[in-house]
């Protein structure tokens, strides 16, 4: 069964449609980079993925867990959860809780959502600093962190609820040049580990070279999607193709 399964996912604001039936499907251990000009509903795939964006119609599998974007997310709360659970979300911003310590960051998931021992969810959350090099800013707040020590810390928060798959929306977008290369080098190493991603970017080499498939997106639309290395060698539609040039 496939880690995520998205049919025909449609979804509109005021009117003005974004999604226009998008099927999508993403195996254990695939990393997959989206990409594509800005407005073509990257953002809102990935967000409708775990019900940040509520669909106007389609079906979103992750696991056992089935949505139904035809009917009110009201009556499927549990399934919503459920989902949740299963799926980590770096945001562009980091999102972290600013009057919360990085530890109380990293542990609250865990603790309140799962119902862990808080001391097994501590050592976890020490072992995930470690890992995105923060050791010892266990106590730190994160308005004392640098941007990219903030998305480190929000990789973190979203591993320590060991998810199945882990959606990253622009997630170097907000910072400042110099600090890029640090949290491209967290995920590759988390794409080392075959760890299930889906990544919207605008790093097009990070793309090229840690994705296994990348997806062209366009006016709502997937246009066009295959191996990562032969889509950006390669590209076979006239938008990808006009698109990566700007790239090269
Ligand atoms: P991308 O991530 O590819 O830049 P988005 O998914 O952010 O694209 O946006 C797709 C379209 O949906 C854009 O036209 C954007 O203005 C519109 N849009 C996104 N979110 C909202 C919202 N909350 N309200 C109204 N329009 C939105």
């Amino acid at each position: 069964m496939s880690t995520i399964e998205v049919k025909n996912l449609t979804k509109s604001f005021n009117g003005n449609t974004v999604l226009h039936g998008v099927d999508l499907t993403v195996e254990k251990g695939e990393v997959v980079a989206i990409i594509g000009p800005s407005g073509s509903g990257k953002t809102t795939l990935l967000r409708s993925i775990n019900l940040l964006e509520e669909p106007d119609g389609g079906t979103i599998q992750v696991g056992d867990v089935t949505i139904h974007g035809d009917q009110p997310l009201g009556r499927q709360k549990a399934a919503i959860r459920k989902l949740r659970q299963e799926v980590g979300f770096v945001f562009q911003n980091f999102n972290l809780f600013p009057h919360r310590t990085v530890l109380e960051n990293i542990i609250e998931g865990p603790v309140v959502v799962k119902g862990e021992k808080r001391d097994v969810v501590i050592a976890r959350a020490r072992e995930l600093l470690a890992k995105v090099g923060l050791k010892g800013k266990e106590d730190a707040f994160p308005k004392r962190l640098s941007g990219g020590q903030q998305q480190r810390v929000a990789i973190a928060r979203a591993l320590a609820m060991q998810p199945e798959v882990i959606l990253f929306d622009e997630p170097t977008s907000a910072l400042d040049p110099e600090l890029v290369g640090e949290v491209l080098s967290t995920i590759r190493a988390l794409a080392e580990e075959n760890r299930t991603m889906v990544i919207v970017t605008h790093e097009m080499s990070f793309a090229r070279d840690v994705a296994n498939r990348a997806i062209f997106m366009d006016e709502g639309r997937i246009v066009e999607q295959g191996a990562a290395k032969e889509l950006f060698a390669n590209p076979q539609h006239p938008r990808t193709k006009l698109f990566l040039e700007k790239f090269l």
